[in-house]
């Protein structure tokens, strides 16, 4: 096929000529009408997905869903985007969690800004890589200013940096990672980049609470140091780390002869979102020369209200943090950051490739990003939603939504704790409650009455709650993440979970 340049007739009329017609599906100069045409229809079903999905969830089972998809025919592709997004409907649109409903109350699920699902359009199609400098110009700077601000509503210096990430699980291992190869090079003057683990690093020992985000566990073992390294400091009534007994469990670790590296603490757990004492904990890896990870994934909220942004306190204290922004920024899925104190420990991570980052450039006239990135080479330009954002809709709005937030949470919590129907086992920092039904006599049975409301609710598509154990019993549990969502709507949702409950009581 001949590509080169269309004639002048052509491009008066802005035509593709036959062969540019063959190219039609490449986004370039001459593409735009295409474009334009694919995005228009790939926008319209997004609207119809607000106005037609009127329950968090069409209720359709696994093996229905997944009949639908095994029954397409990859190798014969369809005619026009009509027929594209009228199959994507069928196997994916109708069927979708929709997360912006006040019946979805289940997982750290935000709904999403749409400045960012502006930016998104940009980043997609313009498609730049936050690799280097020269595969992203002003995505660099965009992203470096990002990072810094987000290091400022830390508390940081201007000493501190950081680099978007993948998600919080990725942030939590770069923590380590940093905490791992910090720990030997500066106590056992042991390179573990070039050498590999030390002979003791199966005697390194990372302090996590009951209720830390099981990245955690998996990060230990990706680091060559097994999930043993991982040892669970007890909590206190509000499942928060306790300081007292984080003490004790170093005290053990090293009476045994193991070492003591790292604590992560928790600013907003997963099951009860709580923060975890961040100062005191703070004191405690100071005096043990412990490097303190944050894992503010769910907590990162807080640092925009100025309400509650008290619940962060000594957060700053800590060598690095990560940051979910796609959690209590309410960005689109990818947005995250990991962010450092002091901007040195990143150059553990630096590798130099001679094609890409070669070790004689000067970084200060010529940046680039991937020095300061883990795993991720070709990384998404995600920073321009946060931008959009902020720029758009300014720091303050998003504050007052997770005020909102924490306000609903906490009537939630107090209507739920005056209805003898319910047992509310302990309250938020921010929005999450964990509970269950207790009406009726016998309590060997409070496990599966709420098993079962949960699922029935489920495949009803009409509420979508989730669930977790506790001392190994089973609870509901709400996670309310959208500011929208006022306390009727959760009234509604408990009159929904009593009925089932009855239910299952005259059943059975
Ligand atoms: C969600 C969460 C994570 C993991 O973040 P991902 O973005 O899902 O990888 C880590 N820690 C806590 C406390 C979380 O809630």
């Amino acid at each position: 096929m001949n590509n080169t340049l269309m004639n002048d007739e052509a491009q008066k009329k802005s035509v593709l000529t036959p062969d540019q017609d063959y190219y039609k599906d490449i986004f370039h100069q001459h593409a735009n009408d295409e474009y334009a045409k694919a995005i228009q229809l790939a926008q319209n079903r997004v609207t119809d997905f607000l106005k037609n999905n009127q329950k968090p969830f069409s209720g359709i089972r696994p093996d229905e869903m997944k009949s639908k998809v095994e029954n397409v025919d990859l190798d014969i592709p369809l005619p026009d985007y009509e027929s594209l997004l009228n199959e994507a409907d069928e196997l994916y649109v109708k069927h979708a969690t929709a997360y912006h409903l006040p019946e979805y109350i289940a997982h750290l699920n935000c709904p999403v800004v749409i400045p960012a699902l502006a930016a998104e359009v940009l980043i997609s199609a313009i498609n730049s890589s936050q690799d280097t400098y020269d595969q992203s110009a002003g995505g660099t700077f965009i992203e470096r200013k990002l990072i810094d601000w987000t290091s400022k509503q830390i508390g940081y210096s201007e000493n501190a940096d950081g680099i978007f990430t993948a998600g919080g699980s990725q942030s939590n291992l770069m923590g380590l990672l940093l905490a791992r190869d910090y720990f030997s090079l500066e106590y056992q003057k042991w390179n573990i980049k070039l050498d590999g683990l030390p002979p003791d690093a199966s005697k390194f020992r990372i302090f996590v609470s009951d209720k830390a985000h099981f990245s955690n566990h998996k990060n230990a073992w990706i680091l060559g140091l097994g999930e043993q390294a991982i040892i669970h400091v007890g909590v206190d009534a509000r499942y928060r780390m306790d300081p007292k007994q984080l003490e004790k469990a170093i005290a053990k670790e090293i009476e045994k002869g193991n070492i003591p590296i790292a604590i992560t603490a928790t600013a907003g757990t997963t099951d009860f979102g709580n923060v975890d004492p961040l100062t005191e904990i703070a004191t405690v890896a100071s005096r043990h020369n412990l490097w303190l990870h944050v894992d503010a994934a769910y907590g990162c909220g807080l640092l925009l209200t100025e309400k509650y942004r008290y619940l962060l306190n000594g957060i700053e204290l800590a060598d690095s943090v990560t940051i979910d922004y796609h959690k209590s920024f309410f960005q689109p899925i990818s947005s995250s950051a990991f962010i450092v104190k002091n901007k040195l420990h990143l150059n553990i991570i630096k590798h130099h490739a001679d094609y890409l980052n070669p070790k004689e450039q000067n970084y200060d006239a010529l940046p680039a990003q991937i020095n300061k990135s883990i795993i991720q080479s070709t990384r998404r330009f995600d920073a321009l939603k946060l931008w959009f954002t902020l720029r758009y809709m300014g720091k303050e709005k998003l504050g007052q939504y997770t005020d909102t937030i924490i306000e609903t949470a906490q009537q939630t919590a107090a209507y739920i704790e005056q209805d003898e129907n319910f047992e509310l086992l302990c309250h938020s920092d921010i929005g999450v409650l964990v509970f269950r039904f207790v009406n009726g006599l016998d309590q060997s049975n409070y496990c599966n009455i709420n098993q079962y409301i949960k699922e029935k609710l489920f495949f009803s598509g009409e509420v979508l709650v989730a669930s977790t154990k506790v001392n190994g019993k089973f609870y509901l549990k709400f996670t309310i993440f959208n500011p929208l969502t006022t306390l009727n709507d959760i009234k509604n949702i408990l009159k929904l979970i009593k009925q089932n409950g009855n239910d299952y009581q005259q059943l059975n």
